[in-house]
């Protein structure tokens, strides 16, 4: 007969696979019975959240008996300010995670395709796969989005694309030239998701975010995070700017009061703060710097990134290399995760914690 969990639970459920997060920093530490652990595994802000963030939560807590601003009023007009455009254009999500959840939910019925790249942010098959949608994977082509090769594998059934710019894991972006000519030959009726969570961290004049091609009236949702730069991911808020239309039609799905009231004036703070935006984006060019240049030395090769994490290939098996770089406590991401068996991938840190990875790396790949 089975369990009720044979017998009546959604097929979907059992076709995914549970995300794999960064080990928490307490996890480690416990675990193997030492202190002073760093974690490089999430792309996390290692200055900490904007002091301008951190200063409205405090003044916050007080309110704390009261439901949040189930419209996220104040943010949406922050967004709207920063941007220079409607406060109907904005999406707001429990993180940029749930509003995958959310436009998934809105769009994709069983069978239709949802189309990527791979390696690449893992939510977007899982939210489809939830939905019964149908994951279209097309592998990267030296590293970045082989936006040729995606515009091959649209169908008539494909419901939406996602182009993860800068990818994750691998930093990388996609030109210009390219993803012009992916969104002018693709049909009107393909919703475009950019997926643009490490967008302030670029540097690269070659690349073009998916708010050009929404201005030009294209299909397009970009979906923009305060959980890295702003450095506010304990709190989970994401956004998205897309039509009035679209983000109508997802608001109608979501719960009424889906983002708490401490992320909610959180982010507002640390939109208006610059100083920590500016801080955080040269400690990660100078990092990105250091980085490089000691894996050039150690003669490992990586992918030039535009995040603040490098996707690298240290020539060994990547989980050894994890279990022993975390028994000289150093949190990384492995890239068995993604197919990459001997590549890791660490975010970019401070200057001692790059250069206590390094000592690490190096100790370990000598061994
Ligand atoms: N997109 C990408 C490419 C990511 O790497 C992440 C975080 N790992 C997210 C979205 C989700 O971020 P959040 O839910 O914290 O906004």
């Amino acid at each position: 007969m089975g369990s009720i969990v044979d017998r009546k639970a959604r097929p979907e459920v059992f076709s995914l696979k549970p995300y794999v997060p960064g080990k928490p920093v307490e996890e480690v530490e416990r675990e193997l019975g030492i202190t002073g652990v760093i974690k490089l595994a999430s792309n996390e802000n290692p200055l900490g959240p904007s002091p301008l963030a951190i200063a409205r939560v405090e003044a916050a807590l007080q309110k704390l008996n009261m439901y949040p601003d189930g419209a996220y009023y104040y943010l949406r007009q922050a967004l709207a300010g920063h941007y220079g455009l409607g406060e109907d254009a904005f999406l707001v999500g429990n993180g940029s995670d749930e509003l995958l959840r959310l436009i998934t939910e809105t769009f994709v019925n069983p069978g239709d395709e949802v189309l990527y790249g791979v390696p690449s942010f893992s939510e977007y098959g899982f939210m489809a796969l939830v939905m019964g949608g149908k994951c279209v994977e097309v592998p990267l082509k030296e590293m970045r989005f082989d936006l040729p090769a995606m515009r091959e594998r649209i169908t008539d059934r494909t419901k939406m694309v996602y182009i993860c710019n800068p990818n994750n894991p691998t930093g990388s972006i996609v030109s210009r030239a390219a993803t012009d000519e992916f969104m002018n030959s693709i049909p009107d009726d393909v919703l475009v998701i950019f997926d643009e969570a490490y967008y302030e961290y670029v540097t690269d004049k070659d690349y073009v975010s998916g708010l050009e091609y929404l201005a030009q009236g294209k299909n397009v949702i970009v979906l923009r995070t305060f959980s890295k730069v702003y450095g506010l991911a304990g709190l989970r808020v994401g956004y998205g700017i897309t039509t009035p239309e679209i983000a109508g039609a997802v608001n109608r799905v979501r719960e009424p009061f889906n983002v708490n009231l401490l992320a909610q004036t959180a982010a507002i703070g640390a939109l208006a703060d610059e100083q920590h935006l500016q801080k955080s984006r040269e400690l990660n060019t100078k990092g990105r710097d250091y980085l490089y240049q000691e894996f050039s030395r150690m003669g490992l090769e990586y992918v030039p990134t535009e995040a603040n994490f490098i996707f690298v290939d240290v020539k060994r098996d990547c989980r050894q290399v994890f279990q022993a770089l975390l028994k000289e406590g150093v949190i990384i991401r492995t890239g068995d995760i993604f197919g990459f068996p001997s590549h890791i991938r660490v975010t970019i840190g401070k200057p001692e914690e790059n250069q206590r990875f390094i000592t690490a790396l190096q100790k370990v790949l000598q061994a």
